[in-house]
């Protein structure tokens, strides 16, 4: 109960109404000069403009004087753009070699805490790295953890992005790791476990009670090829289970994020209703037509898939390869039918010491310009999150997450990994010199 309080009270910090009623003249206003501008929404850049903030928002943009007395930031340099979001991340993993016990090791043997100081270091590598928003889309075996580092992010404890979190996930029996152990030995799930749609909508409560702000349903588990080639992965819910989560979600006024590889868990997934595809390994026309039609977004993860490949000659390997080998034609034909796409990661499936940004090349390589690459991690993504106009944009009345690189993401999205410059909710976080 204390929690939700909070939550309501953080909400309303962020509200109009609120920030109207503070005299003005109390807040520090700060102007950035941008050399080149991407505002986040248009589809092209602007030049020599002064974006003024005043306290944690974006008061105007233009080609006007600074303000008298206001603090100036000269990234006359540099290329300006809204802060990054990432819609599919994982602070509470780490991207774990299975030479050192790979996944399984943290649900067996590290202490809670051990994993929050982990996850406390992943929030500040996102800040970091310039993605000043994330959605992290469960704690794999880490409960509410996800929660807490909000929390602790929100209240300036620890610096971090805004943070939409997701808590437990929700899977079925035989849906989820940990497995492959004696049945006579207990061991603890990676996922909230429900059979029937009685245990689904329950699962549901729990987690939007205890904070999340997303919930997560893995519709599909593992993934293989069958004898004709062809990547198949195992249906996890039912349809009735599925849908009696989507109701309840959406009657909280909340959103459903489905992880989906192929059918029939993808047909699932969309017949009943969810809000965002996680990967959608393989999306057939008919597919990628329902998601047109139902507004359903992708969020694809398109470079995780090229991370770690077992050797090419097993089993495990060829999976690997299919998975990428189908991947990139599917979000294409996405791209090509007009798929609503937010950029994501699945950063914490590999280290965070990685450059997220490397998911934009792939994004171009399939069919996106830089700029539509760009607007899938920041209009776009904050158009799904429920925050249009106020994440992912540079304009009057948007909160004042801002970032920059030193040369043209727009010629090479890869400069995209290097950022010198994140500004969230008014305060600069990072200020290195952009190289002339
Ligand atoms: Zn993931």
């Amino acid at each position: 109960m204390q929690g939700r309080g909070w939550t309501l009270v953080v909400g309303g910090l962020l509200s109009g109404a609120v920030l109207a009623a503070e005299p003005a003249t109390a807040q520090p206003v700060t102007v950035i000069r941008a050399g080149t501008l991407i505002d986040g929404v248009s589809g092209s850049t602007k030049t020599n403009q002064t974006i003024v903030i005043r306290g944690n928002r974006i008061e105007s943009v233009g080609s006007g004087a600074a303000p008298a007395g206001a603090k100036v930031i000269d990234l006359s340099g540099a290329t300006v753009l809204p802060g990054m979001i990432d819609s599919h991340t994982h602070v509470f993993l780490q991207g774990e070699e299975p030479s050192k016990g790979g996944y399984d090791v943290q649900l067996l043997k590290y202490p809670s805490a051990y994993r929050a100081a982990r996850a406390v270091v992943a929030a500040r590598r996102a800040l970091e790295q310039g993605f000043t928003t994330i959605r992290d889309v469960e704690t794999e075996g880490a409960g509410y953890g996800d929660v807490g580092i909000k929390r602790a992010v929100e209240e300036g404890i620890i610096p971090g992005p805004r943070m939409f979190v997701s808590t437990r996930a929700i899977s079925t029996t035989g849906g989820y790791n940990l497995e492959g152990y004696a049945p006579e030995i207990v061991v603890p799930k990676g996922a909230q476990l429900i059979d029937g749609p009685v245990e689904a909508r329950k699962a549901a409560r729990e987690q939007l009670e205890n904070g999340a702000d997303w919930i997560k349903v893995y519709m599909t588990h593992r993934s293989w090829l069958d004898a004709a080639g062809n990547l198949q992965s195992q249906p996890t819910l039912t349809l009735e289970e599925l849908k009696a989560i989507v109701d309840e979600v959406h009657g909280w006024g909340k959103k459903v994020a489905c992880h989906a590889y192929t059918n029939p868990g993808m047909k699932r997934a969309l017949d009943g209703g969810c809000d965002s595809i996680e990967h959608g390994l393989e999306l057939d026309d008919a597919a990628v037509a329902q998601m047109v039609k139902q507004g359903t977004w992708l969020c694809p993860t398109i470079a995780a898939y090229y991370g770690y490949w077992e050797p090419e000659n097993t089993p495990a390997g060829k999976r690997d390869r299919k998975r990428a080998e189908v991947h990139g034609p599917s979000f294409r034909r996405a791209v090509k039918a007009g798929v609503k796409i937010a950029f994501g990661s699945d950063v914490g499936g590999f280290s965070w010491d990685d450059p997220i940004a490397k998911e934009f090349p792939y994004m171009v390589q399939f069919g996106m310009t830089p700029m539509q690459a760009i607007q899938s991690a920041t209009s776009r993504a904050a158009e799904m999150l429920g925050m249009k106009g106020q994440l992912g944009v540079i304009a009057p009345g948007a909160l004042a997450d801002v970032v920059a690189v030193s040369g043209d993401p727009l010629k090479d999205v890869k400069v995209l990994e290097k950022v010198v410059f994140v500004m969230k909710d008014g305060s600069v976080f990072r200020s290195a010199q952009p190289s002339p």
